[in-house]
């Protein structure tokens, strides 16, 4: 009999169980994958970690969630600067002085934000309202053409006008020739790949792999469950599916030692059919002889694929509400970017699942 039997050994799954261990707790983690750490997994392939489920950057301003990881693993100086290519022509993300001077020639802050003044009016957005106007307003017409619209048509499968504002907020616009696409404290990659780190967070803890929930879901083995996988999933789709994009990745070994001199580049042109080209060695500073570069590909999810984002518009938040007010007993606890269906970061996921543990703990004494 465990204390917790937490499904999922993805970011929260891990957090969790760790937290609920050191106060003396038993839990059993089981993941219906064949490895550990969810969508931050990472695999050696020619001396490089991959990430097999695209770029993971760790960043945050909250010092406690920092230190908390730093306990289980070394992070890197990494910082991420991703290059965007329209058409052959390359631009500085996030959007900075380096970017609004390639597009327009502007040398000042000043002459930058006339000329974002001068689009905007053009536009006649007063409240924008969906991504297409927060995009328009934030950064001018040109820049919404050519590095935003076809890129996020192509990772959200939508158009522009059809997608929430928040979105875009993730990305920050400065006036200053910063090229570090975070606004946070702290940044960097675990040293040696995020395996490691989830391998340290479950140190001690008993988990199984290739394990489904439902072969799970009838024997009473825990006092309470904690589920971190998607929430329609879990009531078997009974009041409809939520909607999800997925990722596939094309990863090849290349014999070159330097592909695109970035780890990260967006194809932000409707026309090249991956989003990005992410070359992993440069996540971690490598200088091995060959590289390895993955293109994403992104797609509605459809059953049997993996889920990635949440498509956070109206209609799905409004599902999403339906099926967590059927968790009425307080035996199941829901957490993570998919069973809250929520767009968050890496930091965000470890706070909340510091926080529900320390909870549980505390109703517990
Ligand atoms: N985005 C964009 N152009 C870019 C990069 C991002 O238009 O070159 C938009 C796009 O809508 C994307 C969103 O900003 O979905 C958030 O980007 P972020 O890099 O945070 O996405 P993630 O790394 O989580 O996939």
């Amino acid at each position: 009999m465990y204390d917790y039997l937490i499904v999922g050994a993805g970011l929260y799954g891990s957090v969790f169980a760790r937290v609920m261990t050191d106060a003396g707790k038993k839990v059993l983690v089981i993941d219906k994958r064949s490895h550990i750490g969810g969508n931050c997994y990472t695999e050696q392939i020619e001396g490089i970690n991959v990430h097999k489920y695209g770029a993971h950057i760790f960043h945050t301003n909250d010092e406690e969630v920092w230190k908390f990881v730093n306990r289980y693993a070394s992070f890197n100086r990494y910082t991420n600067s991703p290059v965007a290519n329209y058409n052959g022509e390359l631009y500085s993300l996030p959007f900075n002085m380096y970017t609004f001077n390639r597009m327009w020639g502007v040398v000042t802050p000043d002459e930058a934000k006339s000329k974002i003044d001068e689009q905007r009016k053009e536009a006649g957005i007063k409240e924008p309202s969906n991504l297409e106007e927060q995009a328009i307003s934030l950064v001018g017409k040109d820049i919404y053409e050519k590095l935003i619209k076809g890129y996020t048509q192509k990772q959200w499968g939508r158009p522009c006008n059809e997608l929430p504002a928040s979105i875009i907020k993730r990305l920050p616009v400065r006036f200053t020739f910063d090229n570090n696409y975070f606004n946070a404290l702290y940044q960097g990659i675990p040293i040696g790949g995020y395996t490691k780190l989830f391998e340290k967070l479950l140190e001690g803890i008993e988990v199984r792999l290739d394990t489904d929930y439902a072969s799970l879901k009838g024997d009473s083995i825990a006092s309470k469950v904690v589920y971190t996988g998607a929430l329609d999933e879990y009531f078997d789709y009974k009041l409809g599916r939520l909607e999800y994009r997925t990722v596939r990745f094309e990863t090849e070994v290349l014999d070159t030692d330097n592909f695109q001199g970035n780890a990260v580049v967006n194809y932000t042109d409707e026309s090249t059919p991956y989003t990005r080209i992410i070359e992993h060695k440069f996540f971690e500073f490598g200088t091995q002889e060959k590289t390895v570069i993955s293109r994403e590909y992104s797609s509605e999810w459809k059953p049997g694929d993996e889920p990635f984002y949440p498509v956070n518009d109206d209609k799905n938040d409004a599902l999403h509400e339906k099926y967590a007010a059927l968790i009425t007993a307080g035996d199941v606890l829901l957490g993570g970017r998919m069973a809250d269906y929520k767009y968050y970061d890496m930091d965000v996921t470890v706070r909340k699942a510091i926080d529900a543990a320390k909870k549980e703990l505390e109703g517990n004494d």
